[in-house]
């Protein structure tokens, strides 16, 4: 989950890390009375979810509260990468000598959380990230010894901070990770972290992820969550249990189990086609959460065709049939639907979706073939030959063959013969991207 940045800035500040004064406005009237509170030159902030609101013109300065009032009023309902600002942050103006960078990620192939820093921070950081990475410095914190101040010294040096500065910045990044560690944060950026002509570091700007998993243990921030900023879809989904990631294909899948919904979008793929969606039902899904997660997916237009993969253990599939049957009935989808049931009384299940004219495989191959044939346009009425998946010990036999025919100090070649999957498999193998994001 996402917080805004005033949301995150109030909980930086409950950390110790400085903030700008400031409030909230939803109409240019209310930032005219904060503008006039404060005093002084103000900013006035669109807070949407998403990053580069500077550059699409939704940070702007205003002198006085006249002037506070209409910018607030050319900024609310303004659009932004597609969400419509319907509040603006008014915060004292900073008066910015230097802007830097200061972030904690987790970083996942460590299993740590990763802190950096860059003396060139601000609106520019892709590019820094993109064409200098070596201008930023990343720090590895051990969980079990937390941020040491010897690192957060080696940062500030990294980022050539003059010295006076650097018990102020080792508060700041202290803060920042005890900040990012209670809240189970995946990230938590201050972008500008800024030198003030003064010579003091403020955090202008603040973005925090909190791990989903991890909201139960965190039922105040769970409240912060800002329904109008999330797609439809996603805020049903998240409402009926399910968990529904949406991606750019065109193959709605429907799959009871996370594990058998990624070997679902992996097949889809095997044969050509590509996943629109991941979503994982969970176990015993009734019928109104598969009319759920049925009207879920038939709200991308992007989708063609439906695949149903389920495994019938606990779940029966003769309910599952019912279930998707009495949500075609409510929903009435536009694309064809083929459905895979196995397990527990599967033959009953598809006679059931049989009967309500419902194309049915047996194997996963086979529905995923079948639903690639769909989108194509050559409907699965044509019948495709049975696929072949090779064993993957194909290979290793014959290397092994090879090898007892042959002199023993042949071995490496053996092992390589061994290491090298059948093609089929690699094709699987090689989707990290998709597989991370559907683990949240
Ligand atoms: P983002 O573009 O969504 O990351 O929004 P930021 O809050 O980071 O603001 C973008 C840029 O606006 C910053 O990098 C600053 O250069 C500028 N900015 C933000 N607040 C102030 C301020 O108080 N004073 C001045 N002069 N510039 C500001
Ligand atoms: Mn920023």
């Amino acid at each position: 989950m996402k917080l805004h940045e005033y949301q995150s800035k109030d909980l930086f500040a409950k950390y110790g890390i400085p903030i700008p004064k400031g409030e909230i406005a939803t109409t240019p009237e209310d930032a005219r009375r904060i503008a006039r509170d404060l005093g002084r030159r103000v900013v006035i902030k669109s807070q949407v979810l998403v990053g580069g609101r500077g550059k699409a013109g939704g940070v702007k300065l205003a002198n006085t509260p006249d002037e506070a009032e209409v910018i607030a009023g050319q900024i609310l309902g303004m659009n932004i990468k597609g969400l419509t600002v319907r509040k603006v942050l008014v915060d004292e103006a900073a008066d910015i000598a230097q802007e830097i960078y200061l972030g904690i990620v987790l970083d996942r192939l460590q299993a740590r959380a990763v802190m950096m820093a860059s003396a060139a921070g601000g609106m520019e950081i892709e590019e820094v990230a993109r064409e200098t990475p070596d201008k930023i410095i990343r720090i590895t914190i051990d969980p079990f010894l937390g941020l040491r101040e010897y690192q957060t010294r080696q940062i500030a040096y990294g980022i050539g901070l003059k010295r006076e500065m650097i018990k102020e910045f080792n508060l700041i990044a202290q803060g920042l990770y005890r900040c990012f560690v209670d809240l189970d944060a995946s990230l938590a950026e201050v972008n500008p972290l800024v030198i003030t002509g003064t010579g003091v570091l403020q955090a202008l700007d603040g973005k925090i992820l909190i791990d989903d998993n991890a909201l139960f243990r965190h039922p105040d921030l769970a409240a912060l969550r800002d329904v109008d900023e999330e797609a439809p879809s996603e805020t049903e989904a998240r409402q009926r249990g399910l968990s529904y990631i949406k991606l750019d294909g065109e193959i709605g899948c429907m799959v009871n189990g996370a594990g058998l919904a990624m070997a679902t979008m992996d097949m889809t793929q095997l044969f050509g086609g590509s996943p629109a969606n991941f979503l994982d039902i969970g176990g015993g899904a009734q019928a109104d959460k598969v009319a759920a997660a049925l009207r879920i997916i038939l709200a991308d237009s992007h989708v063609k065709a439906v695949l149903f993969n389920i495994f019938g253990g606990i779940t029966r599939c003769d309910e599952v049939a019912r279930g998707i049957v009495a949500a075609m009935e409510e929903v009435k989808p536009h694309v064809p639907m083929v459905a895979r049931l196995v397990g527990t009384n599967e033959e009953e299940g598809r006679h059931i979706l049989a009967a309500a004219h419902m194309q049915t495989a047996s194997t996963l191959a086979e529905a995923a073939q079948k639903a690639v044939a769909l989108v194509k346009g050559e409907g699965a009425v044509v019948q495709l030959p049975p696929v072949e998946i090779k064993p993957l010990k194909t290979k290793r036999v014959t290397a092994k063959k090879k090898l007892a025919a042959k002199k023993p100090a042949k071995k490496t070649v053996a092992k390589k013969a061994a290491v090298k999957k059948p093609t089929a498999r690699k094709s699987v193998a090689k989707k990290p991207a998709a597989k991370q994001s559907t683990r949240r």
